[in-house]
């Protein structure tokens, strides 16, 4: 009874839950709304403000991955996702709204899975402007991905990103080493 691109993101994510529900309905609204299609390189980008089961929604629908540098997460614990073209600047802010999941009196009743699972089902048949507050708007985004140069770290000897490279006394180690060298005061 899923939509098929809902049954392949719980394929991808692992599970069904309420947190891949929302993320799903995210992408739905924002493809709606605003036309955008998945990334086939990095010309999407997706700005997500959690790191909860949502997010594997963006990732696998829209193709905004951390590999590949359109994915951005600011650690700001909201089912807030923002959505942007990089050629044209034209974005969607996606914010799932207050209250909006409260459950009405009869779904609260019931084992854990099966409440879960009737959350599923509402959040995926709810009406989007029930669900989701939905801006129009103009985002500056960051450059694409750059190849960054190599260097070996002076104390495991393991190459590492130069802009990660913490530089000491004339050699140069990776974060870990260096961390390592600072804990042993040498
Ligand atoms: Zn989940
Ligand atoms: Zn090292």
């Amino acid at each position: 009874m899923y939509p098929e691109d809902y049954k392949e993101s719980i394929a991808f994510h692992g599970h069904s839950c309420p947190g891949l529900a929302i993320g799903y309905r995210a992408v739905k609204t924002a493809m709606g709304k605003a036309g955008f299609r998945k990334a086939e390189d990095e010309e999407l980008i997706a700005i997500v403000e959690n790191k909860s089961c949502s997010v594997d929604a963006v990732q696998f629908l829209l193709g905004c991955t951390f590999g590949k540098g359109n994915l951005i997460f600011k650690d700001h614990g909201k089912q807030v996702f923002t959505f942007a073209e990089r050629t044209s600047g034209k974005a969607v802010r996606v914010s799932l709204r207050p209250g909006s999941l409260d459950a009405p009196k009869g779904l609260s009743e019931g084992d854990e899975q099966e409440m879960r699972k009737r959350m599923v089902e509402r959040i995926l048949s709810m009406p989007e402007e029930e669900l989701f507050t939905v801006e129009h708007l103009r985002v500056d985004l960051p450059g694409k991905a750059q190849i960054r140069a190599s260097v070996v770290c002076d104390l495991c000897g393991e190459t590492t990103m130069e802009t990660k490279i913490v530089e000491r006394e004339g050699k140069v180690y990776c974060i870990p080493c260096a961390n390592r060298l600072s804990e042993k005061g040498s």
